[in-house]
């Protein structure tokens, strides 16, 4: 699978990942696997099984 924006591999990590969920409310989420991008900011949440 490739970043959708510049092409480049995407290597699975997890992170931490804030969620805005009302105006001046965010959720953090904590170890969620995601895939980023190894050469820009672009990442997708990977799909869980
Ligand atoms: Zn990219």
């Amino acid at each position: 699978m490739s970043c959708t924006s510049c092409g480049a591999t995407l290597r699975s990590t997890m992170s931490d990942l804030p969620f805005k969920v009302r105006e001046h409310t965010l959720v953090i989420l904590k170890n969620l696997p995601v895939l980023e991008c190894v050469h820009c900011t672009q990442y997708l949440i990977a799909d869980r099984e």
